[in-house]
């Protein structure tokens, strides 16, 4: 086996920023046709593929939502504090984020902000109902910080962040899940070897995650499971990085989310060549360059 470059290496900030951009990418393009049914983004747009905005919740294009604006707020905290993931300093960039009257908001995430607000408890209640993709759509700021430490401190630091808004063990899981396959594609290691890694034992212990013996996920909703599935189908059929996110944007449904989290994956996978220069272009300015500095500097700190 090859050893595989360091944190710091220019491979693997290269993936990052890719993998950053992607996220955003992912997110403003899905936006566009969030909440609509696959025959309706037919209707509208045969196959939707420029990043426009408008959508339900009229953006501009190259307008980003909650996906990708959670991600950098947990990212400037993160930096913060010295890499560390501290549940309090979450919270607070999470509430000073919706002080901010942000574009869009998850029902789970206004509901144990507010909840944080009144009690100063930057954790949430433990909820069987929390299992939307919340917590899973903003998990890379976590990936790039902990790149290259321990398993168990990994799994610490992405519990930290998600369970400021999802206290909810499939949530948990996904958040994971995600976490550990964006490192592996960061250093190098093909998406075979990435699921190889890690899929299994989150199919051993959530079957209903399965995506291969499952019909085409289309509509995904809210609910991680779905996201997830839409997410991985996508990435499995898709050939390169504008395939891969049109296939998934394409399904409707959450596609917001599913673009982004899909878009971080395929950034990571394909590097920064196979970005279209189109949508970067497209790409609200101030975004792209957030996305590109956090990515760096959270690998630098990782690097330490
Ligand atoms: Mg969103």
């Amino acid at each position: 086996m090859t050893p595989l470059p360091a944190a710091g290496s220019g491979a693997t900030t290269a993936r990052a920023e890719a993998a950053y951009l992607g996220l955003a990418l992912g997110d403003a393009l899905g936006a566009t046709v969030e909440f609509m049914t696959p025959r309706e983004i037919v209707h509208h747009f045969g196959v939707h593929r420029e990043i426009v905005g408008g959508g339900w919740l009229k953006l501009r294009p190259g307008q980003v939502t909650d996906d990708t604006s959670m991600s950098l707020a947990l990212g400037e905290a993160i930096l913060a504090n010295g890499g560390s993931v501290v549940p309090l300093a979450c919270a607070e960039a999470f509430d000073a984020w919706m002080r901010r009257k942000p574009v869009d908001i998850g029902n789970t995430v206004r509901r144990n902000l507010v909840a944080f607000r009144q009690t100063g408890v930057p954790v949430a209640p433990s909820s069987d109902h929390d299992a939307g993709n919340g917590a899973a759509m903003r998990v890379l700021p976590v990936a790039l910080a902990t790149l290259g430490q321990s398993p168990a401190a990994v799994s610490a630091a992405v519990q930290a962040q998600a369970h400021v808004t999802h206290n909810n063990a499939v949530s948990d899981a996904v958040c994971q899940f995600l976490t550990l396959a964006v490192q592996d594609l960061l250093r190098g290691c093909s998406l075979a070897e990435t699921l190889s890694h890690h899929l299994g034992s989150l199919l051993a212990v959530h079957p209903e995650l399965s995506f291969r013996d499952r019909p085409r996920r289309e509509n995904p909703s809210g609910w991680v499971v779905e996201t997830l599935q839409a997410v991985l189908q996508g990435l499995d059929d898709g050939d390169g990085f504008e395939d891969c996110l049109v296939d998934v944007v394409n399904r409707g449904g959450d596609a917001d989310t599913t673009g982004a989290i899909a878009g971080m994956l395929a950034g990571a996978l394909h590097g920064p060549q196979a970005i279209p220069r189109r949508w970067l272009k497209a790409l609200d300015p101030g975004v792209a360059s957030q996305c590109r500095e956090q990515a760096r500097a959270l690998l630098q700190m990782a690097a330490r």
